[in-house]
């Protein structure tokens, strides 16, 4: 910084009112705006992006996780699973949500799917629009300032969700937040003309891998090379730059170096693997993927012990049996701790609750979890299960004119249980 300067005092329009207007639609935001519209609440969904899905479209993330215990056991239907099938039914997904450890989803057709999943249940969209700042009443937050080519605008609202990922409307509204190291940022890609597909997994590839790894030009410990159903077609997670998504000088030297990353990489996979020789590069993920960044700090935070003991929670409004997967912060390698086949834990409707102020949820990847807890939470599925909670806990507190911190829990666990939702 190079010291400040005096803005002017604004007169800002009032663009709307709504009962709930959620902020991000990545997948949390996605299940928040159409829960809460489908409790029949007048429902507005912003996000920065031209279109919706979060990294399930901009980061290119392709397989979405986790549906069921390991032992066979499904743990999350509702909304998540109807948004998968939806998928499937319309030729953008593969996989089978009750039996397979992901689903894996076509981002190119998944930006179209997701707008009308969403709009069809009568969600209204306002893309290319960043919210900016949180409108606060005392320690009450009732609604959100936004900025886009229309200029700055406010709308007023009920109840504001934050699935922005990174806790921005939190951070903006004084709620407490934390955060301490954060895993690498990782621009994914896609190849094709690959010849081995469909195996790229096989042995042969893994000991060549192996062989050629003292000159693998990326910082990443492992191979992580999908087949995709398009033949020839390779998903890539395997790009690492270190650095904090939430400082945008972090966020423009990750975007450099993770498409230097990429053509490195796919470099090296000609040269290297058996089946690669003809790779091209398909696409790159529209922005490099954040991991982890802010976190609630709010009426309860979920802990490992959590995780790993698969607890329950008389006030639980969502689950997640995917294991506890850490990324190293600087550095290759990182931790996989897998739950037991047949665990699964629930999530506290308190994690969604900021602590002193009233009038906002929180879902998705911010919401109230120890870094370890984050390391499971974090994947989609489980994101998305948690935006379903807040949305419908959202248009239930509109409708009765109370803040979220003070619904009647069971009745809430009523509503979800009605959608499907497993407790
Ligand atoms: C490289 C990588 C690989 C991964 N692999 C997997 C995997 O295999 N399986 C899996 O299930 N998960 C995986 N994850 C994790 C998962 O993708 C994310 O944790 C998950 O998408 C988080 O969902 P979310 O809705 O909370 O946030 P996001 O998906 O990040 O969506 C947040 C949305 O909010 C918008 N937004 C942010 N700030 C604002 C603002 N101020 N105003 C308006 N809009 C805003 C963003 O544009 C975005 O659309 C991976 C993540 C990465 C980065």
């Amino acid at each position: 910084m190079s010291g400040f300067i005096q803005e002017k005092v604004r007169l800002t329009p009032v663009r709307e009112r709504v009962d709930v207007v959620v902020a991000g639609a990545g997948p949390a935001g996605i299940g928040a705006a159409v829960a809460a519209s489908r409790c029949g609440a007048k429902t507005l969904l912003v996000e920065r992006l031209g279109f919706l899905g979060g990294m399930l479209t901009s980061g290119g993330v392709r397989n979405m996780r986790t549906f069921t215990d390991g032992a066979g056991q499904a743990i999350i239907k509702g909304l998540p699973y109807e948004f998968a099938q939806y998928l499937k039914e319309n030729g953008a997904a593969v996989g089978v949500p009750e039996k397979d450890p992901y689903v894996q989803q076509n981002p190119e057709l998944t930006r179209y799917l997701a707008q009308e999943f969403v709009l069809k249940s009568g969600v209204r969209l306002l893309l290319h629009t960043l919210v900016v700042a949180a409108v606060k009443k005392g320690n009450r937050v009732c609604g959100v300032i936004v900025e886009s080519k229309s200029g700055r605008q406010a709308i007023l609202a009920r109840v504001v969700v934050d699935c922005t990922a990174d806790g921005d409307v939190c951070r903006q509204a004084g709620a407490k937040m934390k955060k301490g190291p954060v895993m690498p940022l990782t621009l994914t890609f896609s190849l094709k003309d690959v010849d081995a597909w469909p195996d790229v997994r096989t042995l042969k590839i893994y000991q060549a891998f192996r062989r050629h790894r003292k000159v693998y030009p990326l910082p990443s410990h492992s191979l992580a090379l999908f087949a995709l159903p398009e033949k020839g077609e390779v998903y890539a997670n395997v790009t690492r730059v270190f650095g904090d998504a939430s400082k945008v000088e972090d966020l423009t030297r990750a975007e450099i170096e993770g498409k230097r990353q990429v053509m490195r990489a796919i470099e090296f996979y000609r040269k290297y693997l058996p089946g690669y020789q003809q790779a091209k590069l398909k696409s790159f993920g529209i922005e490099i993927g954040t991991r982890e960044s802010w976190r609630l700090a709010g009426r309860y935070t979920l802990t490992r012990r959590d995780v790993l003991s698969g607890r329950d929670f008389p006030d639980a409004v969502a689950r997640a049996a995917y294991g506890i997967d850490i990324h190293n912060s600087h550095g290759p390698g990182g931790i996989m701790i897998h739950l037991k086949p047949g665990t699964s834990y629930a999530i506290p409707y308190r994690c969604l609750l900021p602590e002193k102020v009233e009038g906002l949820l929180v879902a998705g990847r911010c919401l109230s979890a120890s870094r370890q807890a984050l390391g499971s939470l974090r994947v989609m599925v489980t994101c998305m299960a948690t935006g379903q909670a807040a949305g419908v806990a959202a248009a239930l507190a509109a409708r009765e004119k109370v803040v979220p911190s003070r619904l009647n829990i069971s009745r809430l666990q009523e509503h979800l249980l009605r959608q499907g939702v497993i407790l």
